[in-house]
């Protein structure tokens, strides 16, 4: 049996058991409060715990971890890894598309690998807030006044505690319009889809965002019929273009149905199943919906006007860049809240600066490029500049395209698919972009992201030597090509 460790003695408990992430916190005053445990709240806590302050978590779930570990990050990307094991997706390159490790794969087995991976994450944050000192108290936190703040538990109980800072990590809640009857059963948003009941046999995913594109294309590897439907012309439209065309002929090529441009008017019902009614009177039937078009700042509880502050229309909260100050200067938010990029990688790091700037530590701005990871099946990563930005700078530049079938790593791994783009400035030979579809691509992106921040060129990439055989040869083969346009010119 697993066994999680609680926050209050050391003593051990069933995981099964959803403990509240409760401790009986000793003193009601502290040096930092932080409302919300997911990344953004976790790093703070944490490095406000090392700096030696006092320091006390809320957290209104369950469990400690946020978003990120119980209905985000962990969970979907989880459910990909099993999805990718269980259906033997990458060995179908060899062994064909009806290649299978396990024949009939049911919610079951995508649930098991789930809830081991979850226990885990909580577990070792657990132990990460036991071993710096950091107190956690369950309960959801709203402001009777800028510094005080009061905890109402699950069961009813009230306590009041006062922080000379104090932090909003609480991230965002999905978006439920009222025209979309979300009913558990088969129409579903984007924190109850880890936990369906069964595998629908067709899907339609309504939102074409990274977390649509993620779950239409997990589902669509499983062999579900999925349809993509988004408002918008195209998906993703912050990754480079030719990218996109590579992925989008990837995935009608495995028959995933994209429905672009196409509003949505309705869900209906025909026979107890969901029809999808869009603009223009085409409709789209399926076993389940599966809605993911946007979140909002999950700050309405909060009370803000006790403390003097406001959000836009979306519940989200206004921060200085750089500090991730709100309007009150001991009052900082990061994390989801604060809105874009919205990812768990630049919360966990607005999180540590806005910690270490409430204590007086210094912590350099975060470099201006980070990387993006879409696991979608294939996976997209990119950082730097799209093609589109550099035109857009009017900056000269020229590309290098690498395929992995060019790589020998992509012929033993079977590898037909997948390409890496560059982009390198014409004036300086300086790195501007990395964009990779394919196998690996979330992870190959960081050797682009620290040529890039460290300002390097095209020449660090034509010099050094690679690991043989390995898909980052595609760096030196990208850049090979775009060496040799260079000299055409
Ligand atoms: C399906 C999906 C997939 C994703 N995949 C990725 C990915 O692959 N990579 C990536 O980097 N990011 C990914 N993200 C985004 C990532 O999950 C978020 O960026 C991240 O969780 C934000 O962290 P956070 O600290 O702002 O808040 P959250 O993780 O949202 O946590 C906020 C916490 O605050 C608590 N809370 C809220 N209000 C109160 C209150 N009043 N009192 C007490 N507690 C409160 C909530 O219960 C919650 O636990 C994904 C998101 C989703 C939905």
């Amino acid at each position: 049996m697993l066994l999680h460790r609680t926050t209050n003695g050391g003593h051990t408990a069933p995981a099964s058991a959803n403990l509240p992430p409760v401790s009986t916190p000793a003193v009601s005053t502290y040096d930092f409060i932080v409302i919300g445990s997911g990344p953004a709240g976790r790093r703070a806590a944490i490095q406000a715990a090392k700096l030696g302050r006092s320091v006390l978590v809320v957290e209104k779930g369950r469990r400690v971890g946020g978003v990120s570990v119980h209905t985000g990050t962990i969970p979907s990307k989880t459910m990909r890894e099993t999805v990718l094991n269980l259906t033997g997706w990458r060995e179908r390159g060899f062994y064909g598309r009806a290649y299978r490790v396990k024949k009939d794969i049911a919610a079951n087995d995508l649930m098991a690998r789930l809830h081991m991976t979850l226990d885990h994450e909580v577990d070792v944050l657990e132990h990460q807030f036991a071993r710096n000192g950091v107190q956690t108290i369950g309960g959801t936190a709203r402001f009777l006044d800028p510094h005080r703040i009061e905890v109402t538990s699950d069961v009813g109980d009230i306590r009041t505690f006062e922080g000379t800072r104090i932090l909003l990590a609480v991230g965002t809640r999905p978006y439920r319009p009222d025209s979309v009857p979300f009913n558990g059963i088969n129409v579903f948003d984007s924190d109850e889809i880890v936990e369906i009941p069964r595998l629908p046999r067709s899907l339609a995913v309504i939102g074409a965002g990274v977390i649509g594109v993620e779950y239409a294309t997990i589902f669509s590897a499983l062999d579900v019929a999925v349809s993509l439907v988004e408002a918008r012309p195209a998906m993703l439209e912050f990754v480079d273009h030719e990218l996109i065309e590579d992925f989008t002929h990837q995935l009608r090529d495995r028959g995933v149905t994209l429905r672009f441009g196409a509003k949505v008017e309705g869900i209906a019902f025909e026979n107890d199943r969901p029809v999808t009614l869009l603009e223009g009177g085409r409709r789209v039937r399926s076993d389940m919906v599966l809605f993911t078009a946007g979140r909002v700042g999950a700050t309405d509880a909060l009370n803000l006007e006790a403390c003097g502050l406001t959000t836009d229309a979306r519940g989200r909260l206004k921060v200085d860049g750089r500090t991730f100050q709100t309007e009150v200067p001991h009052i900082y938010a990061a994390g989801d809240a604060i809105g874009f990029p919205s990812l768990a990688s630049t919360s966990l790091e607005q999180g540590r600066i806005a910690a270490c700037h409430a204590f007086g530590v210094p912590a350099p701005p975060a470099p201006e490029f980070f990387p993006f990871g879409i696991y979608s099946v294939p996976e997209i990563s990119t950082v730097g500049m799209t093609e589109h930005d550099v035109r857009e700078r009017g900056i000269p530049y020229e590309c290098g395209i690498a395929r992995f079938r060019e790589t020998s790593r992509g012929h033993i791994m079977g590898l037909n698919a997948g390409m890496m783009k560059m982009i390198f400035s014409l004036k300086t030979q300086r790195l501007l972009g990395v964009h990779i579809v394919g196998e690996g691509a979330t992870e190959l992106v960081h050797i682009g992201q620290a040529v890039l921040n460290l300002k390097g060129t095209l020449d660090y990439f034509i010099e050094n030597t690679f690991n043989y055989p390995t898909l980052a040869e595609a760096y030196k083969i990208a850049a090979l090509d775009a060496w040799n346009r260079m000299s055409a010119t």
